[in-house]
């Protein structure tokens, strides 16, 4: 305990036995701490972090893809491959609950004078080929200029089918647009439709992957593509700032994630099925990988938060619709203080 920077973390505060705010809330383990603190830098904006460059590559490497860029954030990573894509005046085309779209302040429009037509996806979250016909501009000086399709997979937690990415895929290819992926969960799609870890990534030109969010990571995302693109990405990422120097201590995090995180994302499933199960009886319940969607009758339940924080369990807002996630970092025992506390709630 001689530590000074290792006491005052959570001191006096009720321990916290399941965060089901979010899967970015998962904190490094020791084994992670341990490979960060091993890890080999060197200063990344010359190229010389050898931790970086080996993270870079594996990610290249297990994706299928030429080259890959280690990132701040996944938004960062979005931002990155939009503007490598796209020209001003050029558009491109997502789905409206898309994070590109809804989630990361439209940066490509405000910094990069690029145009977004979001159209709504399906129920199973995918965008329909139809729809990316009819949303690709002739061209006519009256119109931007098509240039991407952006897909996200998992969306909302949902896995959506290889056949139905590819429908749309191959509806852009035809009308010879650049294919993006927000995969920021992409191993929890993988390890849901139970495929190759390139099967879903094929099908695309670029795609961003979070080490923060289920993979356990403390920061990062990877985008990876073709080389020259990523050199442009490179670009970009200097450009706003996201050039870090002895980063090789967060791509070892990464590193150690890919080894140990990947495969036990199938418990985390199993866990979010399992709590799914619990809460069926109170209200209305759809469940997809690692996420759950509940809405109470009658919906308002604004004292669930509090009542489930004297449980150990911390939500976001309990209005209409909550999202609740499991991760690395929800154990059995929380999974349980979580399904006592709802049933106590409701019983
Ligand atoms: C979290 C998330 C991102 C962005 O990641 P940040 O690291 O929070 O910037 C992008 N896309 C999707 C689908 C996400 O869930």
């Amino acid at each position: 305990m001689s530590n000074p920077y290792a006491q005052a973390a959570n001191a006096g505060t009720t321990p916290i036995l399941a965060d089901l705010r979010s899967d970015t809330v998962t904190r490094p383990d020791a084994g992670m701490r341990a490979a960060m603190a091993e890890a080999d830098v060197g200063d990344d904006v010359y190229g010389d972090d050898p931790t970086v460059n080996r993270l870079e590559a594996v990610m290249a490497e297990r994706l299928g893809k030429e080259a890959a860029l280690f990132v701040n954030s996944g938004t960062q990573s979005n931002f990155c491959a939009m503007l490598s894509h796209c020209a001003r005046g050029e558009e491109i085309i997502t789905a409206r609950p898309y994070h590109v779209f809804k989630y990361e302040a439209l940066g490509a429009s405000v910094l990069g004078g690029i145009a977004f037509d979001a159209q709504d996806p399906a129920a199973d979250g995918a965008l329909d080929a139809d729809v990316v016909t009819h949303t690709v501009k002739d061209d006519d000086s009256h119109h931007p200029i098509t240039r991407l399709l952006s897909l996200e997979n998992t969306h909302n937690g949902k896995a959506i089918p290889l056949s139905r990415m590819a429908d749309a895929v191959d509806a852009g290819r035809a009308a010879g647009l650049s294919l993006h992926l927000d995969g920021a969960r992409y191993y929890n799609a993988i390890t849901a439709l139970n495929c190759g870890e390139t099967a879903l990534a094929d099908m695309f030109d670029t795609v961003s992957i979070c080490l923060s969010k289920g993979l356990g990571a403390p920061v990062g995302s990877v985008l990876v593509g073709p080389t020259e693109l990523i050199a442009r990405a490179r670009r970009w990422r200097k450009m706003l700032g996201g050039g870090t120097r002895q980063a090789g201590l967060l791509a070892a995090a990464g590193l150690y994630a890919l080894d140990n995180n990947v495969t036990r994302l199938r418990e985390d499933h199993a866990r979010a099925e399992a709590l799914a199960d619990a809460l069926r009886p109170f209200g209305e319940v759809a469940q997809a990988t690692n996420m759950i969607f509940f809405t109470p009758p009658g919906g308002v339940t604004s004292d669930l938060p509090t009542h489930m924080a004297s449980h150990g369990v911390k939500l976001s807002g309990a209005t209409g619709t909550t999202r609740f996630v499991v991760h690395k970092d929800v154990t059995d025992d929380g999974l349980q203080a979580a399904i006592d506390g709802f049933q106590r709630y409701w019983g």
